[in-house]
């Protein structure tokens, strides 16, 4: 198989001017051009022979020849149609690629897994499309979709949202979501310089390790989650109030305030003081 040959800005430029591409704001394209980073990702990932990939937005296939390298499949998923001679062009010679043109969003996930790797958990390693960071990690995760490990490049503040703790301003719906399914580990921050063009914030590399089981036993997942939404979404207010003023709730005052109550951290506390153990301590209560 050939050596990469993009992940620099002078074989980046090369390509694009030869194809006379412009990037697209609306898909936030922001290609690297860093080769220190492309090979920390891999290593992050632990990809290898036996592993199949995806992709989410390849872009020209600079990390796509990467992982081709590494992997024993990739199937990479392109929104950009404008992309996709680029990538017939870059990826010629990387006989385990599959180049599909279509928004991620609108892909199910969990066939592909069934069709391209036979079911078997995939490894999803990107470089993402900032807009669409918080939807594709939740449609992954709460699509049940087979998956082991999630290794991506984010804006640096989501990669802090997705593993702090109670207690900090970044806490909410998505560090919870996150750490239900998942062991977070930061693996890098990226300057704006490694991109062209290059984003206006800083960026990260976070990989998510999916639990088998997650760590706390939740009778109604989906309960739990409408608990964690209806806390976050009015932080200002006591969690008595935020639960009894969510439409996604129908319990009565009565049963919100003896599930507050059997928290035993009073009947003032908000929302984003509780641990995912209290979030499904409470849930279970509720269920119950
Ligand atoms: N992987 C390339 C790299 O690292 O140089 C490009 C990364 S760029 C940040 C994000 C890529 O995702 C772009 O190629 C963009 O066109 C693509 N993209 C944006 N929205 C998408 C969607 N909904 N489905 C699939 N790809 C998408």
């Amino acid at each position: 198989m050939r050596e990469p040959t993009l992940g620099n800005p002078q074989n980046t430029i090369a390509v694009l001017q030869k194809y006379n591409f412009t990037f697209q704001k609306k898909f936030g394209q922001n290609f690297l051009i860093d080769t220190h980073v492309l090979d920390k990702i891999i290593r992050a990932a632990e990809i290898g022979p036996e592993d199949c990939v995806l992709e989410i937005g390849p872009g020209i296939g600079t990390m796509t020849q990467y992982l081709a390298c590494a992997a024993g499949r990739v199937v990479a998923v392109e929104i950009d149609r404008a992309l996709i001679p680029i990538l017939e062009d870059t990826l010629d010679g990387y006989d385990n690629v599959r180049i599909i043109n279509e928004d991620v969003l609108k892909l199910d996930i969990r066939e592909l897994a069934e069709k391209e790797n036979g079911g078997r958990p995939l490894k999803v390693v990107a470089n993402l499309p900032y807009y669409i960071t918080t939807p594709i990690i939740m449609g992954l995760f709460e699509n049940h979709v087979p998956v082991k490990s999630i290794t991506v490049m984010v804006q640096k503040e989501v990669a802090d949202r997705m593993q702090v703790g109670p207690g900090t301003k970044d806490y909410g719906a998505l560090s919870l979501a996150v750490q239900y399914y998942s062991k977070p580990y930061i693996v890098a921050n990226v300057p704006p310089n490694c991109f062209m063009p290059r984003p206006k914030v800083g960026s990260a590399v976070i990989r998510l390790d999916r639990y088998e089981k997650p760590p706390v036993e939740v009778a109604d997942e989906k309960l739990m989650f409408r608990i964690i939404r209806a806390s976050f979404n009015q932080r200002r207010k006591t969690l008595v109030n935020g639960l009894k003023n969510s439409p996604e709730l129908v319990f009565s005052k009565e049963e919100i305030e003896s599930a507050v109550e059997q928290l035993g951290k009073g009947m003032s506390v908000r929302g984003e003081s509780l641990t995912l153990e209290e979030f499904a301590f409470l849930s279970n209560k509720l269920c119950s």
